[in-house]
């Protein structure tokens, strides 16, 4: 009877953790990507006395004609073999850049346009379809009376209104199939000799080429080879000597296709500056720091919330007081944002801040302040969750140690299998660059949890043999014991989800489940998601598992013997 109870009990509580799994999971997705932020409404303005108005012009500034390019997609070595790029690399600026997480297209053309990354701009995904709140370059360049024209995908004007804030516009649809780099060059050639002085391109192909076929493929590098093409013809129509120009991508793309996490091809990407104020330099710096670098070099204030800012190994003089305004402004953001993360506190007793490095400091020490009042506000949730992990081993434990012994035996068996499947046979990592495109994400969540499913059913088998091998002589559920056998698999199952309760217990400590300030790391939030995940799958299991452990009890050679 106590072992009926045991295995009713058991199949209950799986049920409900894997109900209490799915909600936790939908409920932190959903905080990512809606993730909004509490810096939109952010004002600088406070700590460093009004900005100038955008009308009132940098002191001193040339305001030469300006062309920014963003090339989709386009790999920092595939950008290695572009003759037009090369030939500016060699008198301009050669910048390595580092992309914000997550690496996908929305979030990094705000950044890049902005200076604002996704825990700023509030854009976090390529669901984010309004207006984005973060002044942008195009609102700097089109409210200090430049004649501002930009040719690219339509999906600049729903994220940035382009269309209200230019001369002119050559918007095309995001659809997939023909090259398109070819029309944009030509309508900005043409706005070029209308007048606008200051352009935004945006080459899409290369991403296109790197989803269908990777960055690896023979697709791919054909190509980068007509976009560079393209783009040589924009540099000879419009390189008079007194053009600068700032060529950058998005984000980078995984060899066989793909972007969103952290990998190296997909987040090390570039900038090529070149033209007058521009040194021949080399630097590292942040997709972050391309917006307020084009300010200065164009002359303008930079855009308010830029968390970036300009690189100064790449300015060859400081463009009248452009480079000035844009530290002062620099200045009144870090204050501004140190102040939202961690309170008053935080910007109290400063001292002088004279260089970018004294900014970052001020704006680290108040994100570990923040982090670690949060974590030591999540320590009781997360400790709550880790006892009833702990507790569930203990009781199983408390029934009979040689089942915990055999349960234990069964996690170690799951996680050699689920992770074996999901590193090794799959080649996946934790990281949002697993699915190649959007349609991709269901497919792979149900995968994952299908394979959840078979590994904790192998482990369930190799519970019920390990459960067999410490009995002298093991009963076979045909002689009375159906229900031990039953509630061997229920605990061997439920052993499972209380590791990975132990694991998501960890992240919940460490990041929380909501997003507040801040999006958690990434490359863990995607584990976290994969252990939630599990844990819902894990109730298919807490059926099959039973029946597993079961039929083992009923056909094991000693449980045979025992009977004659
Ligand atoms: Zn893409």
């Amino acid at each position: 009877m106590k072992r009926w109870i045991l295995l009713a009990i058991g199949i209950a509580c799986s049920g409900i953790a894997a109900f209490g799994a799915m909600r936790l999971a939908t409920y932190s997705w959903n905080q990512v990507v809606g993730y909004r932020g509490p810096f939109a409404d952010l004002d600088p303005e406070r700590f460093t006395g009004a900005r100038p108005p955008l009308d009132s012009p940098v002191p001193g500034a040339n305001r030469p004609r300006t062309v920014v390019v963003l090339i989709d997609g386009l790999t920092d070595a595939a950008s290695r073999t572009m003759p037009t790029l090369q030939r500016m690399r060699a008198t301009g600026a050669d910048v390595r850049l580092t992309a914000p997480e997550p690496s996908l297209s929305y979030p990094c053309w705000t950044t890049a346009f902005s200076g604002a990354p996704p825990q700023i701009s509030g854009v976090t995904t390529n669901w984010y379809e309004e207006r984005v709140k973060v002044e942008t370059l195009f609102d700097v360049a089109h409210g200090s009376g430049r004649r501002l024209a930009v040719a690219g995908p339509d999906d600049l004007d729903v994220l940035f209104g382009v269309s209200q804030l230019t001369s002119a516009t050559a918007l095309v649809p995001w659809e997939e199939g023909e090259h398109r780099s070819g029309r944009i060059v030509d309508s900005a050639i043409s706005f070029a000799r209308r007048g606008a002085d200051f352009l935004v391109v945006l080459l899409p192909d290369v991403d296109d080429a790197g989803h269908a076929a990777g960055a690896a493929s023979e697709r791919y590098r054909k190509t980068v080879a007509r976009v560079d093409a393209d783009l040589s013809r924009l540099v000879a129509a419009l390189d008079d000597g007194k053009t600068v120009f700032a060529i950058f991508p998005d984000h980078g793309h995984l060899p066989d296709g793909g972007h969103g996490g952290w990998e190296e091809p997909v987040v090390r990407t570039f900038a090529v500056f070149s033209g007058p104020g521009v040194r021949h330099a080399s630097a590292d710096a942040r997709l972050e720091d391309v917006a307020p670098t084009v300010a200065v070099l164009a002359g303008l204030q930079s855009p308010r919330l830029a968390r970036g800012m300009a690189i100064e190994t790449v300015l060859a003089d400081g463009n009248g007081r452009a480079r000035d305004a844009d530290f002062v402004r620099a200045c009144g953001f870090a204050l501004a944002y140190a102040r939202e993360v961690a309170g008053p506190q935080a910007v109290a007793n400063l001292g002088s801040l004279k260089s970018r490095s004294d900014l970052e400091r001020v704006m680290a020490r108040a994100d570990s302040t923040r982090l670690h009042a949060d974590r030591r506000d999540r320590v009781p949730q997360a400790l709550a969750l880790g006892v009833v992990a702990l507790g569930v081993l203990a009781v199983i434990g408390l029934a009979s140690w040689r089942a915990l012994v055999a349960a234990v035996s069964g996690v170690a068996v799951y996680n050699a299998a689920f992770l074996s499947l999901y590193f090794l046979v799959h080649g996946y990592r934790w990281s949002l660059s697993a699915f190649n495109e959007e349609s991709q994400i269901q497919s792979f969540f149900n995968a994952r949890m299908l394979e959840a499913i078979a590994a904790a059913t192998v482990a369930c088998v190799v519970s019920a043999l390990v459960y067999a091998a410490l009995r002298p002589r093991p009963k076979g559920p045909q002689d009375g014991h159906a229900a031990g056998w039953l509630a061997l698999g229920a605990a061997t199952v439920l052993a499972i989800q209380a590791v990975l309760g132990l694991q998501i217990a960890w992240f919940l400590w460490r990041w929380g489940a909501s997003c507040v300030w801040r999006l958690p790391d990434l490359r863990w939030g995607f584990k976290y998601d994969v252990d939630l995940l599990q844990v819902t799958a894990l109730a298919g299991a807490a059926i099959v598992g039973p029946a597993a452990t079961y039929l083992v009890g009923r056909w094991h050679p000693r449980t045979r013997a025992a009977r004659r």
